[in-house]
């Protein structure tokens, strides 16, 4: 019944079911969940809470017969005298003058405008003859349009809809989760979405779709998850646990508790029959190297290969010489990069797949068609969000079934992790090494420069090191170097010949941008100036002060990323803030980076402020949309129906109890999942 076309449907002829197509209503089902975007509510409130300027409803009646002035041609204005709560209030209304033949004395209208509170006057956009009915509020539904439709042949086909089909929807939950969490039923709550009665059904008609439609994602998420962890049996790593130790003994340092938790639930993965799919976070600097180089050196242990893959060449390059050093001689190491080319590139594809190396560090070049590993035993993916969720499924369809752990040094909020990345087991390293010092952070304004380059000469002649961040323009790489070039003349300016200074931006090439760095990490350069290519990986201990331009322009996460460059060494460490952000939300985020270093509570705020969208940056979210739900606001739901979905997947329910027969149906039928991820 429900899967009837709408033509079906009072009034929905041939072209209406065309345009009602173009907004993806094929079904009568399809209208009947076709939910508002919104909802007018017209409340009437007593005069005395009435806010000047705002858009209120009263209600009233007509003391003397209105007035009308003519004025230009075809304006006019009518005027008339009301009583509210035994008030006298002016009704004002432009260009509607036979108002003038029903406002008549004594008679009681409903007014709808905007609010004079000085004058006690009301100018009219919408009145209504009597009071209305429900004497609370009124509650208008508003629907998005496409095409021709109007709202009232919509709404009216939805009435129909509504009146004739919504008796054939049929429960999907199983009755003890709509007891539980006190949800009204399926067609109960569609009803309410279309004609609510009050605020409070609409609320919890709201609540049981934002529930029904998390615990549907979490369910499809979990289900992909032990999907993967089964998907593949016997890639247990055996590997030789004194040999592991006896590398882990060589460190320069001892591993953080959280270093050790993480090292261990990674080799348990890796131990165990299932495939690993496992997400670790930890803040700039909390070490998640040393861990990769454990898991690594597992797999190579257990007879295997490994893959380090991370998001530019300078960090390919950086990883691969300071693995070879934590390494030493115990496994052959190799880079491979875009820069790898020719004839070396041919020889070294040879030695990976005849298992002559057992490590590779490389970019993107890793997963390309003609790389092939005789037996990949782990992956390895650093500043996994820099690869979106695309380049995750490529791994899977190239038939490469490693252990994959996916690394972020971008806290990522929990809500946004286990919708994200739902479908995998998350670590987090939430612990920096002993002896560091919280990156000290000012929010200065560009008159101060003067100082701030005083601030810097005086570290540097006690030998420590500076960056100065310009801005990035997204629109033009050119400007963005224009930009670069301008800061890095003035630097000089400043600082040579005493000291040297280095350029350093996108338009350079690999070599060139290995060179300047070189230069950096041995201290003949003092002060390196850079767009944010520098933002990921780099290690430079020495640098102690980051100036950044224009800060203002970067997101919050992105700006602890470059905070992150500095500190890293046991000497207190400076980040200045260039900025002179216009609205509120600009200026209470730079005042959230000089409150807090933790990573987390920053992705939270920041989260906060900018929406999930807007998170990861728009193209490679993949963060599902949905229609009733919100993941920020909505979060407590969210890890309820996560729970939920956990235990209804680990349990077997949906095969194994016939309460969840109609969910499972529902599952079955609407699967968007795989359209919704790309
Ligand atoms: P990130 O998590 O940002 O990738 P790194 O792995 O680059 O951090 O580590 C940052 C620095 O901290 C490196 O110089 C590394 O040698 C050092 N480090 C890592 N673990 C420890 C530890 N347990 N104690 C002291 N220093 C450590
Ligand atoms: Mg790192």
């Amino acid at each position: 019944m429900l899967n009837e076309s709408v033509s079906h449907i009072k009034g929905v002829g041939e072209k209406t079911a065309k345009n009602l197509e173009a907004m993806n209503i094929k079904t009568v089902e399809d209208l009947l969940f076709y939910y508002p975007s919104g909802y007018n509510i017209t409340e009437i409130k007593p005069l005395a809470e009435c806010q000047h300027d705002e858009t209120v409803t009263l209600v009233g009646t007509i003391l003397y017969p209105p007035t009308v002035s003519f004025f230009g041609r075809k304006k006019s204005r009518l005027i008339c005298t009301v009583e509210v709560e035994q008030a006298a209030v002016k009704i004002v209304m432009f260009n509607r003058p036979f108002a003038k033949n029903h406002l008549l004395p004594n008679k009681v209208f409903t007014f709808t405008g905007k609010w004079d509170a000085h004058r006690l006057q009301l100018t009219v956009q919408k009145y209504e003859e009597g009071a209305p009915a429900n004497s609370s509020a009124t509650i208008d539904p508003k629907y998005p349009l496409k095409g021709d439709m109007k709202p009232f042949r919509l709404k009216k086909m939805i009435e129909a809809a509504v009146s004739d089909y919504s008796h054939y929807i049929q429960e999907i939950l199983p009755s003890t989760y709509l007891q539980a969490y006190k949800l009204p039923s399926r067609q109960a709550a569609v009803r309410t979405m279309h004609q609510p009665e009050s605020g409070y059904a609409l609320k919890h008609a709201r609540r049981r779709f934002t529930y029904e439609e998390l615990l549907i994602f979490q369910i499809r998420m979990q289900l992909m998850r032990k999907e993967i962890r089964e998907s593949t049996t016997g890639a247990a790593h055996q590997f030789n646990q004194t040999h592991l130790d006896d590398f882990v003994q060589s460190f320069p340092f001892t591993l953080t508790n959280a270093q050790q938790r993480v090292t261990e639930q990674i080799l348990m993965d890796m131990k165990s029959p299932y495939r690993m799919n496992r997400l670790l976070q930890g803040d700039v600097g909390s070490g998640k190297t040393a861990v990769a180089a454990i898991a690594l050196y597992a797999t190579v242990l257990a007879g295997k290969q490994g893959a380090l893959m991370v998001p530019t060449e300078i960090l390919a390059e950086q990883h691969f010489l300071s693995l070879k050093e934590l390494f030493a001689d115990r496994i052959s190491i190799a880079l491979l990069t875009g820069s790898t080319k020719g004839k070396k590139r041919e020889e070294l594809l040879q030695a990976i797949y005849d298992q002559e190396i057992d490590l590779v560090i490389g970019t993107h070049a890793l997963i390309q068609d003609d790389v092939y590993f005789r037996q990949l035993g782990l992956i390895v993916i650093d500043e996994q969000h820099r690869f979106g969720v695309n380049q995750r499924r490529t791994l899977r369809e190239k038939g490469l079934f490693p252990d994959v752990l996916f690394m972020t040094a971008t806290p990522i909020p929990r809500t946004l992790a286990i919708t994200t990345f739902g479908d995998m087991d998350v670590s987090i390293l939430n612990e920096m090494p002993a002896g560091r010092k919280p990156v000290e952070t000012h929010w200065i304004n560009e008159k101060l420069m003067p100082r701030l380059l005083g601030f810097m000469k005086e570290h540097i002649e006690n030998g420590e090191q500076v960056y100065v961040i310009c801005p990035l323009i997204e629109e033009s790489e050119t400007l963005d170097m224009q930009n670069a070039v301008h800061i890095y003349e003035q630097m000089k300016l400043y600082f040579e010949p005493d000291f040297r200074v280095g350029l350093m931006h996108g338009r350079l090439t690999a070599e060139e941008k290995d060179e300047i760095m070189q230069q950096y990490v041995e201290n003949d350069i003092q002060v390196l100036v850079s767009t944010t290519v520098i933002e990921v990986g780099v290690n430079v201990p020495n640098a102690t002060i980051m100036a950044i331009y224009n800060a203002e322009r970067f997101g919050l996460s992105q700006l602890h990323q470059l905070r992150g460059r500095v500190g890293r060494g046991d000497v207190q460490s400076y980040c200045m803030l260039i900025a002179d952000p216009k609205g509120k939300v600009g200026k209470e985020r730079m005042r959230i980076m000089t409150e807090t270093t933790d990573g987390f509570e920053l992705s939270e705020r920041d989260l906060e402020l900018r929406g999930a969208g807007d998170f990861f940056g728009k193209k490679q979210s993949g963060v599902p949309e949905f229609k009733v739900a919100d993941i920020i606001e909505d979060y407590r739901a969210l890890e309820t129906a996560r729970q939920d979905a956990v235990k209804i997947v680990e349990e077997n329910s949906l095969d194994k109890d016939p309460i969840y027969e109609p969910l499972k149906a529902y599952l079955e039928e609407n699967n968007p999942l795989e359209e919704k991820l790309d």
